[in-house]
């Protein structure tokens, strides 16, 4: 089967984020036809949307799967339920959050999935764990990701 390269930006503001996104990557791992490539470190940010919560921490993911984009979707949909996660609102503290970055270097815009994720070249906590283990990574119809960063430098971001 035809293997297909993912980007999936982890985050969690609600208990312990740190462990949540380790067990996150354990079961990224365990996915059929899944292994994970690569993780960037933890990163620290204030939350953006609704303010008056905790922090995020945040990383990305590499993985190598024959999983296809919806299938990939629903997956990582199903280990945010197993992880606790309730949606309540738009932006609300989340234990967990795993969202499909890029997938190969297709665009996709299906009901429910929009790949390359629509704000990700807007946000630092995408881009600064996207570089550290992509550092020449292109994001389709936006350019590179390098570049992308230089217009969120204003966005403050601590390496855990
Ligand atoms: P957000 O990640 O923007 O805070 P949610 O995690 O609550 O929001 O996701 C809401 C919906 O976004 C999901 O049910 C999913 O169908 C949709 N969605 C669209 N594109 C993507 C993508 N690339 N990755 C993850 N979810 C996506
Ligand atoms: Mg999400």
């Amino acid at each position: 089967m035809t293997r297909h390269v993912s980007f999936i930006g982890l985050g969690s503001n609600l208990g312990e984020s740190g462990d949540q996104l380790a067990q996150a990557l354990i079961r990224l791992n365990q996915l059929p036809g899944t292994t994970l490539l690569a993780q960037s470190g933890l990163y620290r940010s204030a939350p953006v949307g609704y303010l008056d919560q905790p922090d995020f921490v945040n990383a990305v993911a590499k993985i190598s799967t024959t999983l296809m984009p919806q299938v990939l979707l629903a997956a990582l949909l199903q280990i945010e339920r197993e992880c606790g996660r309730e949606r309540t609102f738009a932006n609300a503290p989340r234990t967990l959050d795993l969202d499909v970055l890029l997938y190969d270097d297709r665009q996709i815009h299906e009901h429910g999935l929009t790949v390359p994720h629509p704000q990700m070249h807007r946000r630092a906590f995408v881009l600064l764990p996207l570089l550290d283990i992509e550092p020449d990574c292109v994001i389709p119809a936006v350019g590179s990701a390098r570049e992308a960063m230089q217009g969120c430098l204003d966005q403050v971001l601590d390496r855990l």
